[in-house]
């Protein structure tokens, strides 16, 4: 059976240059990285070179990258951390205010929840257009004198749309000229990393935060940049390890990992970014073809990586398990919220309706998708969405 994986947006495969320099870290220099023996000094060692080289593609320096274990857990600490260290600066009655945007992922929307549900701050969601994207002026608009934090995210994980993350950051130095406490501003670069510019003075971010399992790191790391001078509370107490930021032993072997998948991003990023191109415009002219299929997302400030579409007469689920059997992997939406029904989020706050919804297919692909792969899937993809539509006693009434 065919073995074509088109979910590299859920998450992607360890490059094997990743696991082959992370090995050494878990059989010979497994030392604790706070000890002063030799193996504890060469863990030690190991973690400080894969900070400077993460910090070298972010374009910082070593003393802002906070490593924790995934993006969630980065975003956590980024807006519960923000919130808690400016809590007394505010006056009792008021709130801080975060600005974020309603198709972030959950990590950024349940973070904003839950200091909204404990009255630690009061949270402007604010709306997209029909392609995903965020306006700057509504973020302008939205603005007010508590507000403390904006966090818009770089790229959206089930659309691939691309946000004026530029635009918004030159907006938040502007207003900082005449404020006397600043606004912060944080992107959740995840489903970027791979493919844009993210060096943090260009984007003109304070905080921003991603994972290493969408770049063929492994599950279980990611990093927090703090630039400096933002003050953040710790939200795991314990020893003191990340600066006194994230307590816990830190996991060597996949800090290494994560440095040579960096390394690896932005040696093969261009090619990558050329080629990904090529097949997504024609895996989009060819879906296209279909009757009832349109694309959603941004039509050209999209990421090279991920296609998604909404098939009418199809349940995403449906299609996604049809093309399995095909040995042809995607996913009907976020890789987080495909596991229960509810309508994606992201498409609801586009404009599309519950049901439109329900139809919605993401391909995304990696360095390894090969031009067969494309052309199987679009030859595949018909027949199967024919299929379905068959046993759709609605669509046929129609
Ligand atoms: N943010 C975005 C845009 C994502 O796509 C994901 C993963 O799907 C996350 C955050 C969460 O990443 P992690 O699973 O590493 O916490």
């Amino acid at each position: 059976m065919k073995n074509i994986y088109l979910d590299n947006a859920a998450t992607t495969r360890v490059a094997p240059e990743v696991l082959n320099v992370m090995i050494p870290y878990f059989i010979k220099i497994y030392g604790n990285p706070s000890e002063y023996h030799k193996m504890g000094m060469d863990s030690r060692k190991a973690i400080e070179e894969a900070r400077g080289k993460i910090a070298g593609f972010l374009g910082t320096k070593a003393e802002t990258i906070i490593f924790t274990s995934c993006a969630t857990e980065s975003i956590n600490l980024s807006h519960k951390g923000l919130i808690e260290a400016m809590g007394n600066k505010f006056p009792r009655k008021v709130r801080p205010h975060i600005i974020t945007s309603s198709v972030e992922h959950k990590a950024v929307l349940e973070t904003c929840h839950s200091l909204e549900r404990k009255g630690k701050a009061s949270i402007t969601y604010l709306p997209v257009d029909r392609f995903g994207r965020v306006e700057v002026e509504s973020v302008e608009q939205a603005v007010s004198r508590d507000t403390v934090l904006i966090s818009i995210m770089y790229v959206n994980n089930e659309v691939g749309t691309i946000q004026p993350i530029n635009e918004i950051g030159q907006l938040v130095q502007r207003l900082n000229q005449n404020r006397k406490n600043p606004v912060y501003y944080h992107t959740d670069a995840t489903q970027a990393l791979g493919f844009l510019d993210c060096n943090v003075d260009n984007l003109g971010v304070d905080l921003l935060s991603f994972t290493g399992h969408k770049i063929n790191a492994p599950k279980g790391i990611g990093v927090l940049y703090i630039r400096e001078g933002v003050e953040i509370k710790r939200q795991i107490d314990g020893g003191n390890q990340e600066k006194r930021l994230r307590a816990g032993t830190e996991n060597t072997p996949y800090i290494v990992g994560l440095a040579k998948a960096v390394e690896l991003v932005n040696i093969r990023k261009n090619n990558k970014v050329r080629k990904l191109t090529s097949f997504r415009n024609i895996l989009i002219k060819e879906l296209l073809k279909i009757p009832g299929v349109k694309l959603t997302g941004d039509p050209e400030k999209r990421v090279p990586h991920i296609v998604s579409v909404i098939v009418n007469g199809v349940e995403g689920e449906g299609a996604v398990l049809y093309l399995s059997e095909l040995g042809i992997y995607a996913s009907s939406g976020s890789a987080c919220t495909s596991t229960d029904l509810a309508a994606s989020h992201v498409l609801t706050a586009m404009g599309y309706s519950e049901s439109e919804s329900h139809g919605s297919i993401r391909f995304s692909m990696c360095d390894k998708t090969k031009k067969q792969d494309i052309n199987y899937l679009v030859s595949e993809f018909p027949k199967v969405v024919e299929k379905l539509r068959k046993m759709n006693p609605i669509y046929n009434e129609k």
